[in-house]
């Protein structure tokens, strides 16, 4: 029997380069990937999470590169419960395109999948292009939650994933009742 009282699908988009393997490494197995391009090569990873005393199950969705190819399919985003869309504050163009990303998403979700707007690379503070408040607004304007990250230094990585469980759980235990 599985020890698990909730599975979670979680699922990442956004440009490829904006750090989305390594935000689900640094969560999953604690590693940040230095050198080579990460791909990890699987469809997803899981995280056994307990929040509230109840177990619960992640199951992190990465595109693996697919990104690249726009061939992001119906099956990766089926039956997710959260998704959690990226960009790089360094990268104006990956900010650019989250239009274009949130009404792909929106072929395919409906209004019960809760979003996250991720801001990753906030080390990069020399180098940053996009100002917190200006993705802090447009996470406002389509009624997102918003949160800067850094998969390299560690920050807010925990948070997202904890606070994106713990509303989902919510959602989940409202549903029961
Ligand atoms: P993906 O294509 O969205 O999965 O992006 P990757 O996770 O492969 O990361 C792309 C590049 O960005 C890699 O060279 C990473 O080392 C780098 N990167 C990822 N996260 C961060 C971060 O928080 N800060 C910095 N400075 N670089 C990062």
């Amino acid at each position: 029997m599985e020890d698990y009282k909730f599975l979670f699908k979680v699922v990442l988009i956004g440009e490829a380069g904006v750090g989305k393997t390594c935000l689900v490494r640094r969560f999953c197995q604690g590693v940040y990937p230095i050198g080579q391009a990460a791909t990890i090569g699987v469809d997803f990873m899981i995280k056994n999470m307990e929040i509230k005393g109840e177990r619960i199950k992640l199951q992190i969705w990465d595109t693996a590169g697919q990104e690249r190819f726009r061939t992001i399919t119906q099956s990766y985003y089926r039956s997710a419960n959260a998704i959690i869309i990226v960009y790089d504050i360094s990268n104006q163009p990956s900010f650019d395109r989250l239009p274009e990303w949130l009404r792909e998403l929106r072929q395919h979700i409906n209004d019960r999948v809760t979003l996250i707007l991720v801001g990753n690379k906030s080390d990069l503070t020399e180098s940053r292009e996009i100002p917190y408040h200006i993705g802090e607004l447009f996470a406002q304007r389509h009624n997102m939650r918003f949160i800067e990250t850094s998969a390299k230094e560690s920050a807010n990585v925990e948070q997202i994933f904890t606070e994106l469980t713990e509303t989902l759980l919510k959602q989940a235990n409202e549903y029961l009742d």
